[in-house]
């Protein structure tokens, strides 16, 4: 007898091991295949880890371990070929043990919903087909007027899409006089533009040496540390051709998905039509093609955001990892998988160079360079040498620096946007916070609005008149009273993007100006039309939050400013600083790209703080010397490593104990250099009806870490109804 042993689909900690089904079919059946099975009286989907031959017979089973196994029928086996390669398999169970997640919602996180182990996968897209029309012969004797007609068509532009042969009546009966044939074939759904073709740019010397270094570095992981506008793309591209000319493919992946065409533009500009696109905003039915394409081995590139990680590229000779440092590499929820992480992970079983690019690096990374278990490649000038802008720092406190005009917009930007929109040059505007007003209470009895789901602040969105929850999507009408006393004034606090469109629009009038925020770029393909209608002089400004400082090469902007670089240094991380100071030098690296000379503005309160001094001078290896000090002194990464453990229940006492007792419990192991924060109440304390608490863990040995919480988290977790999630190097706290 054969014996299946299965995971489900059931991604929880509780279940993650394998269950045995006898099986009784002859379809072909093997590892990584799904099937259908009956768990505790239930429909759902498996997914074979393991076929066993055994010489029981089912009943001798039976006897043997005290239950009876279940059948899988031919019926159930849902898959002709496995899901997956076994070496997506290895990197999946890499993925689960690095990040204590269980294995199954980690191959779950990897597929396209057609294929992915869960019995909603059903309803996922089915592959599309087209008919097309296929000559075979030409000759016309017999045949009406109207049918030579469609046959000399047909004759002319064979194959041809169905549809456009004309009437099916016709095509029908020239089918029947077996002159033309019917055939199906793959729909694509994604369609990429053509571009044309384009002749790379000469390398600069510097361009020519990063690219040399990185091709002959011993180390398998290379950080590329270029400022900003000193051609790292280009230097992506030369590493690819090099690449793709031994037979090997290439994973380039970008931070942001609004980024992902500018970056499919440049490489199919290069190589043509062997581009594929992985990311998560493509419609289920796109995804399932280029999923397919690519697993075909139909592409040899693929571009694409944070999950396109685990595109099933065949031959990988080079994965790039572009704006190393940003963080939506990290996906924030379960598994919490850094793709990073992972890309270091799958170059090192494909053996390739895995290209960590920045002009700012992570701190982890640069540290790693620095101590050389990573390879270094810098250029450190832009490209014709163009002098990075000027930046000019506005002391907030200091109300001089404001006119009666605005509050929000110092006098001096003010003064820098009028000549820019005279000079017909463009500015750029960034805030990192979305909305119109940040904050609504009640000033007659103090109440607040806060969010009845997770506790987090509202803020008032104009655009359709609503409070929005900014964490965890909560919505709720604009109350036109205070739900306390009835007070029909309240108090709106603060600014976000929305309001500061509307004050620049009450300031220059007639001024075209854009904004770009997660709000805007919802609706799919509006981040991508605004930034081009940008590009193209169609905006005079574009205000945002941070995506926009990304990546984007805007030839006309003069002036870049951050409106209020405050915001992420109030933040309870120990990133704080790092994201301040990135957030500073990316504004200012958008800024006089071109032949025209560039300045950047920054408004803050704290016009001593490091992270905004550096930030403004651009001088990345001083932050970097000293906020290396300040987390060494404050153990925090790269000093240390840090697990979040999250603790889920709806009884708030018995997850206080249950909180208190894990804590004793990793405290008492005798581990050197091992600390705990917590447990604490987090900042966001609901979800879904249950109450939270969090510890964090600080240690300096991973492994030993590593042993202990995987006997751990299953020997606890469910003990007094307690959910643990896992966040392993989590960005928070
Ligand atoms: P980075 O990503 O390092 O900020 P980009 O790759 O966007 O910089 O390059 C900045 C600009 O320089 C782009 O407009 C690009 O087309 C141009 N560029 C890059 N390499 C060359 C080169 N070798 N010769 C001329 N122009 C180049
Ligand atoms: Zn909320």
């Amino acid at each position: 007898m054969k014996i299946l042993d299965v995971l489900t689909e059931y991604g929880t900690r509780s279940l993650d091991r394998t269950f045995s089904y006898a099986y009784v079919g002859t379809k072909p059946i093997g590892p990584r295949y799904r099937i259908k099975i009956n768990f505790n009286g239930h429909l759902a989907m498996g997914f074979v880890m393991q076929v066993r031959e055994t010489q029981d017979s089912p009943e001798q089973f039976e006897a043997r371990n005290g239950y009876p196994l279940k059948n899988i029928t031919n019926e159930d086996v849902v898959d002709d070929v496995p899901l997956m390669d076994e070496s997506m398999m290895t990197l999946a169970k890499e993925v689960a043990d690095y990040y204590f997640a269980p294995l199954i919602s980690v191959i779950q996180a990897m597929l396209p919903l057609s294929l992915s182990p869960k019995l909603s996968s059903e309803h996922g897209p089915k592959i599309a087909y087209e008919q097309w029309v296929q000559l075979v012969s030409a000759d016309e004797n017999g045949l009406t007027d109207k049918q030579i007609e469609m046959l000399r068509l047909i004759a002319k532009n064979t194959p041809i899409l169905k549809k456009e042969a004309g009437s099916p009546a016709i095509l029908k009966k020239l089918i029947e006089a077996g002159r033309v044939t019917l055939f199906k074939k793959e729909k694509q759904r994604l369609q990429i533009p053509v571009n044309e073709r384009e002749e790379p740019h000469e390398m600069t010397e510097l361009q020519r040496q990063a690219y040399q270094k990185i091709l002959d570095s011993s180390k398998e992981v290379v950080l590329l540390q270029g400022v900003t506008g000193s051609g790292k793309t280009e230097v992506y591209l030369r590493l690819s051709e090099t690449v793709l000319s031994q037979g090997k493919t290439v994973l380039m992946l970008v931070p942001e998905i609004s980024l992902t065409p500018v970056m499919v533009e440049y490489f199919s500009r290069r190589f043509g039509p062997k581009v594929a696109i992985l990311h998560s905003e493509l419609t289920p039915g796109e995804r399932y093609d280029e999923y397919r394409r690519i697993a075909q081995g139909k592409a040899s590139i693929v571009v694409g955001a944070r999950s396109a990680v685990f595109a099933p590229l065949q031959n990988i000779g080079l994965i790039i990892l572009d704006e190393e440092h940003v963080e939506s590499y990290k996906q924030d929820n379960a598994p919490f998988y850094h793709a990073r992480e992972v890309a270091i992970m799958r170059g090192k079983q494909e053996h390739c160079k895995v290209v960590l690019g920045s002009a700012t690096p992570s701190l982890e990374t640069k540290a790693r360079a620095v101590k050389g278990v990573y390879g270094y490649a810098e250029m450190n000038r832009r490209i014709n040498e163009k002098a990075l802008p000027k930046t000019q720092i506005v002391d907030l406190t200091d109300r001089r620096n404001f006119n009666a005009k605005s509050e929000k917009l110092s006098a001096p930007l003010q003064a820098l946007i009028q000549e820019k929109l005279n000079r017909h040059e463009q500015v750029l505007l960034l805030l990192n916070r979305r909305g119109y007003w940040t904050g609504i209470n009640c000033p007659k009895c103090g109440y607040i609005f806060t969010c009845p789901q997770c506790g987090g602040n509202l803020t008032y969105h104009q655009e359709d008149s609503m409070l929005k929850c900014h964490h965890c999507g909560y919505v709720m009408r604009y109350p036109e009273r205070c739900p306390d006393c009835g007070n029909t004034h309240l108090r709106r606090i603060g600014y976000g993007t929305e309001r500061v469109v509307k004050e620049l629009e009450d300031l220059y009038p007639g001024v075209r100006v854009a904004r770009l925020d997660s709000d805007v770029s919802r609706v799919s393909k509006q981040a991508v039309a605004i930034l081009k209608a940008f590009k193209e002089g169609k905006y005079d400004i574009l205000v945002g939050t941070q995506m926009i400082a990304k990546g984007h090469d805007f030839p006309n902007v003069t002036l870049s400013a951050v409106v209020n670089a405050d915001i992420g240094l109030a933040l309870p991380t120990y990133r704080a600083a790092e994201r301040t100071f990135e957030l500073i030098a990316q504004a200012v690296g958008r800024s006089g790209r071109s032949s025209k000379t560039g300045i950047a503005l920054i408004q803050t309160y704290n016009p001593n703080h490091y992270a905004i001094r550096f930030g403004a001078s651009q001088d990345y290896e001083s932050f970097f010397r000293y906020e290396m000090q300040q987390r060494k002194v404050a153990k925090y990464p790269p000093y240390v490593y840090l697990i979040l453990l999250e603790f889920q229940s709806s009884n708030e006492n018995k997850l206080v104990s249950f909180a208190y007792d894990f804590k004793k419990d990793v405290m008492t192991q005798g581990f050197a250099d091992v600390s705990a924060i917590g447990p604490i109440l987090p900042y966001y304390a609901m979800q879904d009806g249950m109450h939270k608490r969090i510890l964090l863990l600080r240690y300096k040995n991973r492994q030993q870490m590593d042993d202990y919480l995987h006997e751990a988290l299953p020997r606890l977790n469910g003990l007094s109804g307690v959910k643990i999630t896992v966040n392993v190097d989590p960005l928070d706290y």
